[in-house]
């Protein structure tokens, strides 16, 4: 029997599957391929992680686990696939801003305590997303608004919403109780440091990197800095990992980092 080249995307012979395997994996009546019979394994799931911070313990972050105050707050509605991923960097903002709300989105049951705190008067929420689309043109600000809510003694939330692009797009277009609120588009020259997934463009930030920016933008200096340090030191340590790398020499940031929580 000549050698096929599997294309079902389990059959991957680089994952330990031998060619023999593979074709047994296909269904010999219809050639459709069978489900794989090994359970799948992400990336890096064999790597021992640290409880703490779920990272690989070859360089772990919690040496570097800083709070930070700050005026606005951050809500994440974070798509359910989203939170599985270890890569996933929203998680890092509520390490360090202790009032974070995280939210799972579920796209026919919205979360009853975020429906609760979108009541709260006190309370201003801005949806954090491009203003590339004419139909919500008229819900679009600039980052002045928020200085605006502080100045009325109110607390400005950036909603964040936490998944791959289509993930946001899909939460933004399908949560009706997002559609009255104002829409805060990120206008930053920053591009991405994030090196974890490969960005589809430089100009794309990660969710913590986001999140860094418009709190730097609107006033809240020191936190967008402590999370800035932060991102940056589990960017640095999960990428080393990955490469097997433990690091010897401390970054700038996880000096700064440190220093504060020895401080
Ligand atoms: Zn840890």
């Amino acid at each position: 029997m000549p050698d096929q080249t599997c294309q079902a995307d389990h059959c991957d012979s680089r994952a330990g599957f031998s060619h023999a395997a593979a074709r047994l994996s296909h269904d010999p009546a219809t050639g459709h391929p069978r489900p794989p019979r090994r359970e799948f394994k992400a990336r890096g799931s064999f790597v021992e992680r640290c409880p703490g911070c779920n990272l690989p313990a070859l360089n772990c972050l919690c040496p570097y686990q800083a709070r930070a105050e700050s005026e606005a707050r951050v809500w994440l509605i974070t798509h359910p696939l989203e939170h599985l991923k270890p890569t996933n960097t929203g998680r890092l903002i509520r390490d360090v801003l202790p009032g974070t709300e995280v939210f799972t989105w579920y796209r026919t049951v919205p979360d009853a305590r975020l429906l609760e705190l979108l009541e709260d008067p006190d309370l201003v929420p801005f949806v954090i997303f491009p203003d590339d689309q004419p139909d919500y043109a008229d819900r679009v600000v600039d980052i002045q608004a928020v200085s605006e809510v502080k100045v009325s003694g109110r607390t400005p939330v950036f909603i964040l919403l936490d998944g791959t692009w289509r993930q946001a797009r899909r939460i933004f277009r399908k949560s009706p109780y997002l559609d009255a609120l104002p829409v805060l588009p990120l206008s930053t020259t920053r591009q991405t440091r994030y090196q974890l997934r490969k960005p589809a463009s430089r100009a794309h930030l990660c969710t913590a990197e986001v999140a860094v920016e418009l709190l730097r933008q609107s006033g809240d200096v020191d936190a967008a800095q402590v999370l800035d340090d932060y991102f940056d030191t589990f960017n640095v340590s999960y990428a080393a990992s990955r490469r097997y790398e433990k690091i010897e020499v401390s970054t700038p940031a996880m000096l700064r980092l440190v220093a504060r929580r020895t401080g």
